[in-house]
């Protein structure tokens, strides 16, 4: 069994050191977009396919894919789902499940990161936005003038508002660290994507704690037909049974 593992995420590592110990061989993939990258257990390959198609060429030397990706990396894993059905390759989709099960009264839905900035706005003018670089240019119509932290892992490519100011780093986040990142900014709105999972959960405790409103951006949705596993030992056994 070669197995291609779409990474990325905490829980495709998780697998990987799973799949590893096992005795699969798994390749993990990433994108290679942040600079010094958390490295898996296995082998790894960095960069992009070349759209379906050269995932699809790609399957030549892989008898099974798990797509590990971010729950808000839409692209890759649509691109899973058709290079698959068009290799004929088995394939997983492993996502964490989302916030929606814990969320909190203070807590408003957006169906999109435009919405979001809206909402966002309406709210407050100190807002903190842990969304992740690429989509931060969504927020600018709405926040380019207001006093907004943004939290990333790398810096972004384009250039923020004079009012803004932006923090690198990377998660896993203690509650004590979020409730000071929170009043130092003296924020007064949170804006997250529903990313799910422990990793990035203590704002949403510092923001309850703080007593300040969450802007929480929906999960986009997945490429019907694709069996879907919620946990690493679930993919752990799909993997090692077919099941
Ligand atoms: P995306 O928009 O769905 O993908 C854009 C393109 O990046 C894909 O078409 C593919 O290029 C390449 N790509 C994405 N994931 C890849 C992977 N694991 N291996 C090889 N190529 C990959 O993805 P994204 O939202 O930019 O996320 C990029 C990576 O960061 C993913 O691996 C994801 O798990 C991770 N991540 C994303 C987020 C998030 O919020 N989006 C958060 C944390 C981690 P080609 O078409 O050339 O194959």
């Amino acid at each position: 069994m070669r197995l291609l593992l779409l990474g990325g995420t905490a829980e495709a590592r998780a697998l990987a050191e799973r799949l590893v110990t096992a005795g699969v061989d798994v390749t993990t993939s990433l994108a290679g977009r942040v600079a010094n990258p958390r490295l898996p257990v296995g082998a790894v390959r960095i960069g992009g396919f070349g759209g379906i198609d050269g995932l699809r060429a790609a399957l030549a030397d892989y008898d099974a894919v798990v797509d590990a990706t971010h729950p808000f990396a839409i692209t890759m894993s649509a691109n899973a789902a058709a290079a698959c059905a068009a290799a004929g390759r088995p394939l997983l989709r492993l996502e964490r499940p989302g916030w929606a099960a814990r969320a909190r009264p203070s807590w408003q839905w957006a169906d999109s990161h435009e919405q979001a900035a809206v909402i966002a706005a309406r709210l407050g003018r100190r807002p903190v936005l842990t969304i992740g670089r690429q989509q931060l240019a969504s927020y600018l119509p709405e926040l380019a003038e207001a006093a907004v932290l943004a939290r990333v892992v790398d810096p972004p490519s384009m250039t923020v508002p004079p009012t803004w100011t932006v923090v690198t780093d990377r998660g896993p986040y203690a509650l004590a660290g979020e409730l000071a990142l929170l009043r130092e900014h003296r924020a007064d709105v949170v804006v997250t994507k529903d990313s799910g999972g422990e990793y990035t959960w203590p704002k949403m405790l510092a923001a309850e704690e703080l007593g300040l409103p969450v802007v929480i951006v929906r999960r986009p949705d997945r490429p019907a037909g694709v069996k879907c596993v919620y946990d690493v030992e679930q993919a752990l056994a799909w993997v090692l049974t077919g099941d």
